[in-house]
């Protein structure tokens, strides 16, 4: 398991035989490699950690006033405007929202859990819908590069 044994012994916890953090690169830095693959609408995992009170980098909102810091597997969950994964932050599950090979990194949509991110950044995904600069569901993007159309919260939402 990547947690340690104080979270329990919860059989959808990941493995170290099917999941790992993992330097991706310089500019995404770490993340979390998934070495089975999964197919659509499996639920691949479940979550655990500390619940804090403010939001750190690698945390993920619960509620507007709570957040869980996971500094063991889902905190390194990269960012894509097309993600691979849904995190259910009620359940504390990650599904496939599409087939996952084998050594693909997860990849979640920053928006659907956050409110406010830690930090926004500049994203370059690929994706034909990649939205350029990142920001929390409720946040107004507050970069000078942001471009007019990406004002667009509901395409943040889907
Ligand atoms: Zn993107």
């Amino acid at each position: 398991m990547l947690y340690p044994d104080q979270f329990g012994r919860d059989p959808l916890f990941p493995k170290h035989s099917d999941f790992a953090v993992v330097f991706k690169d310089e500019l995404a830095g770490r993340g979390v490699i998934a070495y089975r693959a999964f197919a659509k609408g499996d639920v691949i995992a479940r979550m655990a950690g500390h619940v804090v009170s403010e939001i750190r980098q690698h945390t993920l909102q619960l509620t507007p006033d709570t957040h869980l810091f996971d500094p063991y597997f889902s905190g390194f969950f990269l960012h894509s405007c097309s993600p691979n994964i849904s995190l259910n932050m009620v359940e504390l599950t990650v599904t496939a929202l599409q087939d996952i090979p084998a050594n693909s990194f997860l990849y979640m949509d920053y928006a659907e859990t956050e409110d406010v991110l830690f930090k926004q950044f500049p994203c370059s995904c690929g994706a034909p819908n990649c939205r350029s600069w990142i920001t929390g569901r409720k946040e107004i993007h507050n970069a000078a590069m942001a471009q007019p159309e990406m004002l667009n919260l509901n395409q943040a939402m889907r």
